[in-house]
């Protein structure tokens, strides 16, 4: 990751402008989020490619000199290549992205009239490439520009930590372990093969770094810890991006076993990057699979089903099925997943199933001689 990553330069609000969008104090210790784009932009969602960056401006009135006044806040890169809908008007479409570098209120720089041309349209990703072409500058100066704004003169509270210093930390973990209270099961450093928890690796380098007494970990979040290590050309993993079966396992605790199936994971990337892994997996999309249960109101949609199970803790459970199984190709996208209840799930995994049209409105086909037909809810 360097500059020539920033692909993308996006506007964001909230409520037109009047408050601060995607800052810290609503993420707490969160180090991805849901970027969102305006309903008539569903093409330009999926634009940025996985890995690509994105830098994020914003204009809130509360920034000194009013509302015509744009600043930078965020470089984040999208994790996956899901287009979500999210029912949230009139910003539906979202994709997750990792915050590479973020700001605070006080530390947003201010956009130069140089990069921020016209032809900018509100909300849509827009190439870094499309603003060169309109200036007296190369793509790669503005990227250059833009990355040294956040990275290059920004000081970072985690500044005195080196390479060599986590490197010295990730050895005394391979003899000791992590401490079992600082797992991070959000993130992992990927290094040599084998997964460690950012910020214990950040506080065990403190240690060994030349300013120890200055840091303890409630002083710094997992954000700052990923940008920092990123800086540092560690890669860093989210683990939902892993395949399923290695989340599940993880979280049920079962380390050795996890250990073994996270390499197996990371033994199909050739290149050891991140991006293939994120394109091999398929991970139920948790904001997705949420929005989608909701729009159709925990309701099988086979015809004449409509099975909702209560739950003692007065949820509802509903399963979201693959129209097109994954093994087949299937995406985790909008257009493929619809509610069933566990019988017909399993009905339409294991049985004689036909599909006959297929479109983004709607599928036709027939399971085990029972003729159906989905209508997307989502438009
Ligand atoms: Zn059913």
């Amino acid at each position: 990751m360097n500059h020539t990553s920033i692909k993308w330069i996006k506007g964001v609000t909230r409520n037109h402008g009047e408050y601060w969008a995607y800052l810290e104090e609503e993420l707490k210790d969160q180090a991805w989020f849901p970027l969102n784009w305006p309903k008539n932009r569903k093409e330009n969602v999926l634009k940025p490619a996985v890995g690509d960056l994105i830098v994020l401006y914003q204009r809130p009135e509360q920034v000194k000199g009013g509302k015509k006044i744009k600043v930078f806040t965020h470089i984040v890169s999208p994790t996956n290549k899901l287009r979500v809908y999210n029912d949230l008007m009139p910003h539906p479409w979202e994709r997750e992205c990792d915050i590479i570098a973020i700001l605070n209120k006080n530390t947003a720089i201010n956009v130069p009239k140089h990069i921020f041309l016209k032809n900018l349209v509100w909300g849509s990703c827009v190439a870094i490439s499309q603003l060169a072409k309109q200036s007296n500058f190369t793509t790669e100066e503005l990227q250059k520009e833009i990355w040294n704004m956040f990275f290059e003169n920004s000081k970072s509270k985690l500044g005195h930590i080196t390479k060599e210093n986590v490197l010295s930390a990730i050895a005394q973990i391979d003899k000791e372990g992590e401490h079992e209270r600082r797992i991070s099961l959000d993130y992992k450093i990927v290094y040599d093969g084998r997964l460690y928890s950012p910020k214990y690796v950040i506080s065990v380098a403190n240690q060994y770094s030349v300013q120890r007494e200055f840091l303890n970990h409630d002083k710094f979040n997992s954000i700052e810890a990923n940008t920092h290590l990123r800086k540092l050309n560690f890669s860093i993993l989210r683990l939902a991006d892993l395949e399923n079966v290695v989340i599940d396992e993880f979280v049920k605790g079962e380390k050795g076993n996890v250990e073994e199936r996270v390499k197996k994971a990371l033994a199909k990337i050739p290149d050891g990057s991140k991006k293939r892994i994120i394109e091999q997996s398929d991970r139920q999309d948790t904001p997705l699979i949420r929005a989608l249960k909701e729009l159709y109101n925990y309701e099988c949609q086979f015809p004449g089903c409509k099975t909702k199970i209560l739950k003692r803790d007065g949820g509802i459970y509903i399963e979201i099925a693959h129209i097109v199984a994954v093994k087949d190709g299937g995406k985790s996208v909008v257009e493929n997943l619809i509610p069933l209840c566990p019988n017909h799930h399993k009905e339409f995994d294991y049985g004689m199933r036909e599909i006959h049209s297929k479109n983004e409105s709607e599928c036709n086909g027939v399971l085990n001689s029972v003729p159906f037909q989905f209508k997307f809810r989502i438009k």
